[in-house]
Protein backbone atom coordinates (compact mmCIF):
# COMPACT_ATOMS: atom_id res chain seq x y z
CA UNK A 1 0.00 0.00 0.00
CA UNK A 2 1.74 2.97 -1.11
CA UNK A 3 -1.08 5.80 -1.00
CA UNK A 4 -1.96 8.02 1.93
CA UNK A 5 -4.79 5.75 3.76
CA UNK A 6 -8.02 6.43 5.98
CA UNK A 7 -9.14 3.59 8.06
CA UNK A 8 -12.14 3.92 9.56
CA UNK A 9 -13.51 1.98 12.37
CA UNK A 10 -16.78 0.70 12.06
CA UNK A 11 -17.39 -0.49 15.85
CA UNK A 12 -16.47 2.82 17.08
CA UNK A 13 -19.02 4.66 15.05
CA UNK A 14 -21.19 2.32 15.92
CA UNK A 15 -20.98 2.47 19.94
CA UNK A 16 -20.93 6.47 18.96
CA UNK A 17 -24.32 6.12 17.60
CA UNK A 18 -25.67 4.01 20.23
CA UNK A 19 -24.34 6.79 23.05
CA UNK A 20 -25.20 9.76 21.56
CA UNK A 21 -28.83 8.49 20.88
CA UNK A 22 -29.04 7.56 24.63
CA UNK A 23 -27.72 10.10 25.82
CA UNK A 24 -30.03 12.77 23.72
CA UNK A 25 -32.77 10.58 23.77
CA UNK A 26 -33.04 10.27 27.43
CA UNK A 27 -33.93 13.90 27.26
CA UNK A 28 -36.10 13.84 24.67
CA UNK A 29 -34.13 14.75 21.70
CA UNK A 30 -34.00 13.30 18.46
CA UNK A 31 -31.37 13.40 16.35
CA UNK A 32 -30.34 13.78 12.62
CA UNK A 33 -27.27 12.36 12.16
CA UNK A 34 -25.39 14.71 9.59
CA UNK A 35 -22.95 12.87 6.86
CA UNK A 36 -21.75 15.83 4.95
CA UNK A 37 -18.39 15.28 6.82
CA UNK A 38 -18.02 12.32 5.72
CA UNK A 39 -18.89 12.39 2.14
CA UNK A 40 -22.60 10.80 2.29
CA UNK A 41 -19.98 7.29 2.49
CA UNK A 42 -22.76 4.46 2.27
CA UNK A 43 -20.80 1.95 4.55
CA UNK A 44 -20.78 4.94 7.38
CA UNK A 45 -24.91 5.43 6.68
CA UNK A 46 -25.33 2.10 6.93
CA UNK A 47 -23.48 1.54 10.07
CA UNK A 48 -25.52 5.31 11.84
CA UNK A 49 -29.14 3.24 10.24
CA UNK A 50 -28.26 0.04 11.91
CA UNK A 51 -27.28 1.46 15.35
CA UNK A 52 -30.45 3.74 15.95
CA UNK A 53 -29.83 6.66 13.89
CA UNK A 54 -32.00 6.04 10.72
CA UNK A 55 -32.81 9.57 9.95
CA UNK A 56 -29.72 11.08 8.65
CA UNK A 57 -29.04 14.69 6.90
CA UNK A 58 -26.44 15.84 4.27
CA UNK A 59 -25.54 19.08 2.67
CA UNK A 60 -25.49 17.68 -0.87
CA UNK A 61 -28.12 15.77 -2.92
CA UNK A 62 -25.02 13.94 -4.54
CA UNK A 63 -24.67 12.46 -1.50
CA UNK A 64 -28.05 11.16 -0.43
CA UNK A 65 -27.93 9.84 -3.83
CA UNK A 66 -25.08 7.86 -3.86
CA UNK A 67 -26.46 6.06 0.31
CA UNK A 68 -29.60 5.82 -1.47
CA UNK A 69 -28.92 3.86 -3.91
CA UNK A 70 -26.34 1.40 -2.22
CA UNK A 71 -29.84 0.34 -0.24
CA UNK A 72 -29.19 1.78 2.92
CA UNK A 73 -32.19 2.66 4.86
CA UNK A 74 -32.28 6.21 5.66
CA UNK A 75 -34.77 8.75 5.47
CA UNK A 76 -33.00 12.30 4.78
CA UNK A 77 -33.12 15.83 6.20
CA UNK A 78 -31.05 17.89 2.93
CA UNK A 79 -29.22 20.78 5.03
CA UNK A 80 -28.84 22.90 1.83
CA UNK A 81 -31.53 23.81 -0.67
CA UNK A 82 -30.64 24.96 -3.94
CA UNK A 83 -33.33 26.47 -6.29
CA UNK A 84 -31.61 24.47 -9.12
CA UNK A 85 -32.28 21.33 -7.64
CA UNK A 86 -35.94 21.58 -6.35
CA UNK A 87 -36.85 18.51 -8.59
CA UNK A 88 -34.33 16.14 -7.03
CA UNK A 89 -35.03 17.71 -3.67
CA UNK A 90 -38.20 16.78 -2.83
CA UNK A 91 -37.82 13.20 -4.52
CA UNK A 92 -35.10 12.15 -2.17
CA UNK A 93 -35.31 14.25 0.45
CA UNK A 94 -37.84 13.41 3.45
CA UNK A 95 -37.49 17.17 4.59
CA UNK A 96 -35.27 20.00 3.76
CA UNK A 97 -33.80 22.86 5.75
CA UNK A 98 -35.03 26.30 4.17
CA UNK A 99 -35.01 30.07 4.85
CA UNK A 100 -35.70 31.66 1.59
CA UNK A 101 -39.39 31.66 0.10
CA UNK A 102 -38.80 32.02 -3.30
CA UNK A 103 -37.05 28.74 -2.89
CA UNK A 104 -39.82 27.77 -0.97
CA UNK A 105 -42.24 28.51 -3.25
CA UNK A 106 -40.25 26.41 -6.12
CA UNK A 107 -40.15 23.43 -3.77
CA UNK A 108 -43.91 23.58 -3.47
CA UNK A 109 -44.25 23.46 -7.69
CA UNK A 110 -42.33 20.68 -7.85
CA UNK A 111 -43.68 18.95 -5.12
CA UNK A 112 -46.85 19.13 -7.24
CA UNK A 113 -45.30 17.75 -10.47
CA UNK A 114 -44.81 14.79 -7.90
CA UNK A 115 -48.04 15.00 -6.42
CA UNK A 116 -46.41 14.71 -2.86
CA UNK A 117 -46.44 16.94 0.19
CA UNK A 118 -43.01 18.57 0.79
CA UNK A 119 -41.94 18.83 4.39
CA UNK A 120 -39.65 21.91 5.78
CA UNK A 121 -37.83 23.31 8.35
CA UNK A 122 -37.84 26.89 8.51
CA UNK A 123 -34.46 28.05 9.74
CA UNK A 124 -34.42 31.42 11.76
CA UNK A 125 -31.45 33.70 11.86
CA UNK A 126 -30.40 34.11 15.84
CA UNK A 127 -26.90 35.42 15.26
CA UNK A 128 -24.43 33.47 13.82
CA UNK A 129 -25.03 35.20 10.40
CA UNK A 130 -25.30 32.05 8.21
CA UNK A 131 -28.77 30.99 7.03
CA UNK A 132 -31.69 31.74 8.36
CA UNK A 133 -34.93 33.93 7.91
CA UNK A 134 -34.82 37.21 10.22
CA UNK A 135 -37.02 37.39 13.16
CA UNK A 136 -38.74 40.22 12.14
CA UNK A 137 -39.39 39.02 9.16
CA UNK A 138 -40.81 35.25 10.62
CA UNK A 139 -44.55 36.08 10.68
CA UNK A 140 -44.68 37.03 6.78
CA UNK A 141 -42.49 33.94 5.55
CA UNK A 142 -44.60 31.23 7.59
CA UNK A 143 -48.16 33.15 6.40
CA UNK A 144 -47.08 32.59 2.91
CA UNK A 145 -45.50 29.34 3.38
CA UNK A 146 -48.85 27.95 5.01
CA UNK A 147 -50.22 29.49 1.40
CA UNK A 148 -48.11 26.76 -0.48
CA UNK A 149 -50.51 23.77 -1.20
CA UNK A 150 -47.67 21.22 -1.90
CA UNK A 151 -45.17 22.20 1.38
CA UNK A 152 -45.71 21.34 5.11
CA UNK A 153 -44.05 23.16 7.73
CA UNK A 154 -43.03 20.62 9.93
CA UNK A 155 -40.50 23.14 12.53
CA UNK A 156 -37.92 25.55 12.65
CA UNK A 157 -34.28 26.00 13.78
CA UNK A 158 -30.99 27.54 13.92
CA UNK A 159 -27.68 27.07 13.07
CA UNK A 160 -25.48 28.50 15.55
CA UNK A 161 -21.06 28.88 15.98
CA UNK A 162 -20.17 28.01 11.95
CA UNK A 163 -19.74 31.01 10.65
CA UNK A 164 -20.42 34.13 13.11
CA UNK A 165 -19.22 31.93 15.97
CA UNK A 166 -22.14 32.95 18.12
CA UNK A 167 -22.63 30.40 20.73
CA UNK A 168 -26.28 28.23 21.12
CA UNK A 169 -26.72 29.75 24.86
CA UNK A 170 -29.93 28.95 27.02
CA UNK A 171 -30.58 32.58 25.88
CA UNK A 172 -30.54 31.49 22.09
CA UNK A 173 -32.70 28.49 22.80
CA UNK A 174 -35.07 30.43 25.01
CA UNK A 175 -35.90 32.99 22.12
CA UNK A 176 -35.94 29.50 19.40
CA UNK A 177 -38.87 27.98 22.03
CA UNK A 178 -40.77 31.13 22.66
CA UNK A 179 -40.87 31.42 18.70
CA UNK A 180 -41.98 28.22 17.85
CA UNK A 181 -44.44 28.56 20.71
CA UNK A 182 -45.47 31.66 19.07
CA UNK A 183 -46.45 30.99 15.72
CA UNK A 184 -47.87 27.80 16.98
CA UNK A 185 -50.52 30.05 18.06
CA UNK A 186 -50.44 32.85 15.81
CA UNK A 187 -51.34 30.45 12.93
CA UNK A 188 -52.91 27.64 14.87
CA UNK A 189 -49.98 24.64 13.83
CA UNK A 190 -48.36 22.92 15.47
CA UNK A 191 -44.11 22.20 15.12
CA UNK A 192 -43.14 18.89 15.74
CA UNK A 193 -39.40 19.81 15.17
CA UNK A 194 -37.99 22.10 17.17
CA UNK A 195 -34.15 21.52 16.16
CA UNK A 196 -31.46 23.78 18.48
CA UNK A 197 -28.66 23.42 16.36
CA UNK A 198 -25.12 21.22 15.65
CA UNK A 199 -22.61 19.65 17.99
CA UNK A 200 -22.05 23.12 19.33
CA UNK A 201 -24.87 22.77 21.24
CA UNK A 202 -23.84 20.03 23.63
CA UNK A 203 -22.56 22.31 26.70
CA UNK A 204 -25.89 24.11 26.71
CA UNK A 205 -27.47 20.62 26.91
CA UNK A 206 -25.49 19.19 29.48
CA UNK A 207 -25.70 22.50 31.29
CA UNK A 208 -29.95 23.11 30.95
CA UNK A 209 -32.21 21.80 33.09
CA UNK A 210 -34.73 23.03 31.62
CA UNK A 211 -34.19 22.02 27.33
CA UNK A 212 -38.21 24.40 26.48
CA UNK A 213 -39.59 23.03 22.67
CA UNK A 214 -36.25 22.11 21.79
CA UNK A 215 -36.40 18.33 20.77
CA UNK A 216 -33.70 17.90 17.89
CA UNK A 217 -30.29 18.50 17.03
CA UNK A 218 -28.47 17.32 14.04
CA UNK A 219 -24.88 16.37 14.83
CA UNK A 220 -22.00 15.23 12.63
CA UNK A 221 -18.48 16.18 14.39
CA UNK A 222 -19.95 14.79 17.70
CA UNK A 223 -20.96 11.16 16.35
CA UNK A 224 -17.86 11.30 14.20
CA UNK A 225 -15.18 12.61 15.79
CA UNK A 226 -16.46 12.14 19.47
CA UNK A 227 -16.88 15.53 20.49
CA UNK A 228 -18.62 19.50 20.91
CA UNK A 229 -17.26 22.04 18.84
CA UNK A 230 -17.39 24.96 21.31
CA UNK A 231 -13.77 24.14 22.43
CA UNK A 232 -13.52 20.91 21.21
CA UNK A 233 -13.74 18.70 24.00
CA UNK A 234 -14.50 15.21 23.95
CA UNK A 235 -18.12 13.99 24.96
CA UNK A 236 -18.06 11.54 28.07
CA UNK A 237 -18.05 8.05 26.26
CA UNK A 238 -17.53 8.49 22.79
CA UNK A 239 -14.76 7.30 20.67
CA UNK A 240 -12.45 10.63 19.65
CA UNK A 241 -10.11 8.25 17.62
CA UNK A 242 -12.66 6.07 14.96
CA UNK A 243 -10.44 7.29 12.26
CA UNK A 244 -6.73 7.83 11.93
CA UNK A 245 -5.03 8.49 8.72
CA UNK A 246 -1.25 7.02 7.69
CA UNK A 247 1.30 8.39 4.59
CA UNK A 248 4.52 6.57 4.17
CA UNK A 249 7.72 8.26 4.60
CA UNK A 250 9.70 9.25 1.85
CA UNK A 251 13.06 10.68 3.19
CA UNK A 252 14.52 11.74 6.78
CA UNK A 253 17.61 13.53 7.88
CA UNK A 254 19.17 15.65 9.66
CA UNK A 255 18.29 19.30 8.21
CA UNK A 256 18.56 22.86 9.42
CA UNK A 257 15.68 24.45 11.08
CA UNK A 258 15.64 27.54 8.96
CA UNK A 259 15.81 27.61 4.90
CA UNK A 260 19.13 28.76 3.17
CA UNK A 261 19.41 31.58 0.38
CA UNK A 262 18.06 34.59 -0.64
CA UNK A 263 14.34 34.02 0.66
CA UNK A 264 11.44 34.65 -1.97
CA UNK A 265 7.58 33.22 -1.59
CA UNK A 266 6.40 29.83 -0.93
CA UNK A 267 4.32 27.11 -3.49
CA UNK A 268 1.39 29.10 -2.41
CA UNK A 269 2.81 32.59 -2.55
CA UNK A 270 3.28 33.23 0.83
CA UNK A 271 6.01 34.84 2.91
CA UNK A 272 6.88 31.62 5.06
CA UNK A 273 8.41 32.59 8.84
CA UNK A 274 10.38 30.15 10.37
CA UNK A 275 12.94 30.08 14.03
CA UNK A 276 16.02 28.85 14.17
CA UNK A 277 16.31 26.06 16.63
CA UNK A 278 19.47 24.22 14.67
CA UNK A 279 19.74 21.11 13.39
CA UNK A 280 16.13 19.14 13.83
CA UNK A 281 15.07 15.66 13.03
CA UNK A 282 13.20 15.67 9.63
CA UNK A 283 10.69 13.54 7.91
CA UNK A 284 8.96 14.04 4.71
CA UNK A 285 5.88 12.09 4.00
CA UNK A 286 3.69 11.30 0.69
CA UNK A 287 1.01 13.90 1.44
CA UNK A 288 0.16 16.98 1.05
CA UNK A 289 -1.90 19.45 0.48
CA UNK A 290 -3.47 17.84 -2.65
CA UNK A 291 -4.92 14.75 -1.03
CA UNK A 292 -5.88 16.50 2.30
CA UNK A 293 -6.22 19.82 4.20
CA UNK A 294 -2.59 19.02 6.29
CA UNK A 295 -3.11 22.23 8.59
CA UNK A 296 -6.20 19.90 10.29
CA UNK A 297 -3.92 16.66 10.93
CA UNK A 298 -2.70 15.78 14.37
CA UNK A 299 0.44 14.46 14.61
CA UNK A 300 1.96 11.87 16.98
CA UNK A 301 2.70 12.58 20.35
CA UNK A 302 6.28 14.74 19.91
CA UNK A 303 6.30 15.13 16.54
CA UNK A 304 5.23 18.21 14.40
CA UNK A 305 3.96 19.25 11.25
CA UNK A 306 6.44 22.31 10.05
CA UNK A 307 4.37 22.45 7.14
CA UNK A 308 3.19 20.92 3.41
CA UNK A 309 3.04 21.74 0.24
CA UNK A 310 1.14 19.89 -2.62
CA UNK A 311 2.73 16.42 -2.06
CA UNK A 312 5.14 16.43 0.21
CA UNK A 313 4.76 16.76 4.58
CA UNK A 314 7.34 18.22 6.60
CA UNK A 315 7.61 16.94 9.69
CA UNK A 316 10.21 17.37 12.71
CA UNK A 317 10.10 13.81 14.47
CA UNK A 318 12.44 14.85 17.35
CA UNK A 319 13.69 11.95 19.10
CA UNK A 320 12.06 9.73 17.17
CA UNK A 321 13.92 8.28 14.02
CA UNK A 322 12.01 7.17 11.21
CA UNK A 323 13.07 5.60 7.84
CA UNK A 324 12.33 5.72 5.18
CA UNK A 325 9.18 2.98 3.85
CA UNK A 326 7.19 3.56 7.50
CA UNK A 327 4.13 4.82 7.97
CA UNK A 328 2.81 7.62 10.57
CA UNK A 329 -0.53 7.93 11.44
CA UNK A 330 -2.20 11.47 12.11
CA UNK A 331 -5.47 11.56 14.07
CA UNK A 332 -7.97 14.36 11.95
CA UNK A 333 -9.79 17.42 12.87
CA UNK A 334 -13.10 18.46 11.20
CA UNK A 335 -11.07 19.70 8.16
CA UNK A 336 -9.17 16.93 7.39
CA UNK A 337 -11.82 14.48 8.05
CA UNK A 338 -14.09 16.00 5.45
CA UNK A 339 -11.08 16.48 2.79
CA UNK A 340 -9.80 12.97 3.90
CA UNK A 341 -13.18 11.16 2.84
CA UNK A 342 -13.69 12.93 -0.12
CA UNK A 343 -10.30 12.65 -1.86
CA UNK A 344 -9.78 10.90 -5.05
CA UNK A 345 -6.75 10.03 -3.87
CA UNK A 346 -6.71 8.96 -0.68
CA UNK A 347 -8.02 5.11 -0.11
CA UNK A 348 -10.29 3.93 2.21
CA UNK A 349 -10.66 0.88 4.98
CA UNK A 350 -12.66 0.10 7.13
CA UNK A 351 -12.33 -1.91 10.08
CA UNK A 352 -13.80 -3.95 12.79
CA UNK A 353 -17.01 -4.78 10.72
CA UNK A 354 -18.37 -7.27 13.18
CA UNK A 355 -21.46 -4.47 14.13
CA UNK A 356 -21.70 -3.99 10.39
CA UNK A 357 -24.42 -5.96 8.67
CA UNK A 358 -24.19 -5.68 4.74
CA UNK A 359 -25.94 -3.16 2.98
CA UNK A 360 -30.06 -4.27 1.84
CA UNK A 361 -30.76 -4.05 -1.42
CA UNK A 362 -34.69 -1.94 -1.74
CA UNK A 363 -33.93 -1.71 -5.76
CA UNK A 364 -32.09 1.41 -4.79
CA UNK A 365 -32.58 5.16 -6.13
CA UNK A 366 -35.64 6.06 -4.47
CA UNK A 367 -36.55 7.25 -0.84
CA UNK A 368 -38.03 5.26 1.43
CA UNK A 369 -42.14 5.87 1.99
CA UNK A 370 -42.44 7.35 4.78
CA UNK A 371 -45.24 5.93 7.20
CA UNK A 372 -47.59 8.04 8.77
CA UNK A 373 -47.29 11.86 8.02
CA UNK A 374 -44.10 12.68 10.55
CA UNK A 375 -42.04 10.52 12.65
CA UNK A 376 -38.27 10.99 13.16
CA UNK A 377 -38.90 8.11 16.29
CA UNK A 378 -35.32 6.25 16.10
CA UNK A 379 -36.16 2.98 17.58
C1 LIG B 1 -23.00 20.74 8.95
C2 LIG B 1 -24.25 21.08 9.61
C3 LIG B 1 -24.60 20.50 10.83
C4 LIG B 1 -23.70 19.54 11.57
O1 LIG B 1 -22.67 20.22 12.23
P1 LIG B 1 -21.65 19.46 13.21
O2 LIG B 1 -20.84 20.53 13.78
O3 LIG B 1 -20.88 18.51 12.35
O4 LIG B 1 -22.48 18.75 14.22
C5 LIG B 1 -25.83 20.84 11.39
N1 LIG B 1 -26.66 21.71 10.79
C6 LIG B 1 -26.37 22.29 9.61
C7 LIG B 1 -27.34 23.25 9.00
C8 LIG B 1 -25.15 22.01 8.98
O5 LIG B 1 -24.87 22.60 7.81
Amino acid sequence: MSSPEIVIDLEKIASNAHVVKALFGSRGINIFAVTKAVGGDPSLANILVNNGLNFLADSRIANIKRVLDAGVRAKFLLLRTLASEVDSVVKYAEISLNSDIAIIRLLSKAAEKENLIHKIILMIEMGDLREGVMPIDLNEVVRKIIRLPNIKLVGIGTNLACFGGIKPNARKMRALSSLAVDLEKRFNISLPIISGGNSANYHWFSKSEILGRINNFRLGESIFLGRETLERIAIPDLHTDAFSLSAEVIETSLKPSLPFGESGLDAFGNKPVFEDIGQIQRAILAIGKLDVQTDQLIPPENMVILGASSDHLIMNTQDKVLKVGDRVSFGLNYGALLSAMCSQTISKKYINANEYRPILQNGGGKRLESQETFSIHQD
